[in-house]
């Protein structure tokens, strides 16, 4: 049967947080006829299996924490509640579920033509798109936009697929109760973290003897030094030669670490090396899109490739922010450039803030120390730094506190603010109103003139000596 035919102003391939936003905006503002293809579920990585479930996951274990801790504040429990994970985890599920329907609707709304299936190029201005029926339509647009988002890179381990990744996590029905966890990026230390507090005995694998290695060495020597307090048992120097499925659920792990050579049984191993963008069955060739070496593909701050009426956003191109907000930005600023008349409107890619919900949390904006040493000169850096222990740990004993731990990161005569970095309770919270002040090109003297909030964590950010 020949396929249906289509034709519209815009394609956006992928139904993930950067595609949607550019579709919605592309569509609901400027009138722009658009289609949307996803060929899995709408929200993409963020909704279904990454910030969304994630953060409800860490509130979980926050929640198991705080238990744990008001005990000091003189609340009683014979024993900690039990946490009944495949309950929780249904009761996640559902409200993705909602998320996906919400997104749905909003497309409807928003007049963006949606099409289930998987989208494949047949040339540079055709994009071919199998239906979950079968049946095939060919869409021909007069600009497209990549957006298809990546998924967790597997390593070269004999026996990986024992394994699973962050996308297996979401799947877990049962907790583990010994986990090990590969990797030192955002995902591994969050899911450390996670399976810490809620009771699994977690082990981390990491290549170098700290952990965040992109972050500012206060946050990867704190957070490492807070991870082993917690009881994260931390393998560091380590390699994994073969994953062994033992049956029964259990799995072994072969690995060096600084110790040497061993081997151990755990019930769930999670790789978390990084991910790759998702051109599998994109069938990208035909377009003759540059990627980089690590298959990202190259745009300028445009978001422009180098095929005049394609553009490339989110994980699956090469600006180095894999991160939901950075996607949802970029794709509103293109559809303003593209559709809205707006020439000039683009994304900025630096002071991007971002989180870690680690276990406390970590906050991160602007130039590493050693990156503005290097960007501005000794001499023309100054650093502000405080290490405190927050007020909520008053009541407990000495071993039970979690550090607080702050950086200011200031450059030339007049002190402007060029990295801050923030480790402790709220920090999650604490960053985004310090991110707009830091935008606006505040100085180390902005933060001193606003009074402080007393008592809380964050009045220490602007009483710095
Ligand atoms: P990352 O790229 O952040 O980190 C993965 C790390 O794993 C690498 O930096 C590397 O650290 C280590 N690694 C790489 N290869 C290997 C290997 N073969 N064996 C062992 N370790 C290895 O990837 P993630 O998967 O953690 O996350 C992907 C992206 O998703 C993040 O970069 C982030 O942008 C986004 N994300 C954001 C979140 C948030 O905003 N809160 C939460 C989760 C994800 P080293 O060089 O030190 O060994």
């Amino acid at each position: 049967m020949a396929p249906i035919g289509k034709e519209c102003d815009f394609l956006v391939l992928g139904g993930g947080s950067g595609g949607l936003a550019c579709a919605r905006r592309a569509s609901a503002m400027y009138g722009a006829k658009t289609i949307a293809i996803e060929v899995a579920r709408l929200g993409g990585t963020c909704v279904n299996v990454g910030c969304v479930p994630k953060k409800i996951t860490w509130s979980a274990a926050t929640l198991q924490e705080q238990m744990h801790d008001s005990k000091a504040y003189g609340f009683s429990f014979k024993e900690t509640a039990p946490f009944d994970w495949a309950a929780f985890k249904h009761k996640r599920d559902e409200y993705v579920k909602r998320l996906n329907g919400i997104y749905a609707r909003n497309l409807n709304n928003d007049k963006v033509e949606f099409l289930h299936g998987l989208a494949e190029f047949v040339d540079q201005n055709t994009v071919k798109v199998t239906l979950d029926d079968k049946s095939e339509v060919e869409i021909k647009a007069k600009k497209i936009l990549i957006a298809v988002g990546g998924y967790p890179t597997w390593p070269e381990v004999e026996g990986a697929e024992h394994g699973i990744t962050s996308d297996g996590f979401f799947e877990l029905e049962k907790q583990p109760k010994k986990v090990a966890i590969v990797g030192a990026g955002y995902i591994g230390i969050e899911l450390a973290g996670m399976f810490n507090a809620l009771g699994t005995e977690t082990h981390l694998f990491i290549r170098h003897d700290t952990f965040l290695r992109t972050f500012d060495p206060m946050i990867q020597e704190k957070l490492v030094a807070e991870y082993e307090r917690l009881g994260v048992i931390i393998h560091k120097q380590s390699s994994q030669s073969k994953l062994e499925d033992l049956g029964n659920g259990q799995k072994k792990l072969h690995y060096k670490d600084s110790n040497g050579e061993a081997s151990d049984d755990f019930n769930t191993v999670l790789w978390a090396i990084g991910r790759t963008p998702d051109f599998r069955r994109l069938n990208l060739g035909v377009t003759k899109i540059d990627v980089n070496e690590r298959n990202h593909i190259k745009v300028d701050e445009y978001q422009n490739t180098n095929v005049p009426h394609i553009y490339a956003l989110g994980d699956a191109c090469d600006r180095g922010f894999e991160l939901t907000p950075v996607a949802i930005a970029a794709g509103r600023r293109l559809a303003d450039r593209l559709f809205g008349g707006k020439a000039d409107a683009k994304l900025e890619y630096h002071n991007i803030p971002s989180v870690v919900f680690s276990h406390p949390e970590v906050g991160s904006i602007g130039l590493t120390e050693p990156d503005a040493r290097k960007e501005f000169g000794d001499e023309n850096v100054k650093i502000y730094s405080a290490s405190f222990t927050s007020m909520y740990y008053s009541m407990m004993e000495p071993d039970k506190k979690a550090p607080t731990s702050y950086k200011i990161i200031c450059a030339g005569k007049d002190e402007k603010v060029v990295g801050l970095h923030i480790m402790g309770l709220g920090s999650g919270e604490m960053l985004q109103g310090f991110g707009v002040a830091i935008k606006m090109g505040a100085t180390k003297a902005d933060f001193d003139r606003c009074v402080a909030i007393h008592p809380t964590s964050a009045e220490e950010l602007v009483t710095m000596k």
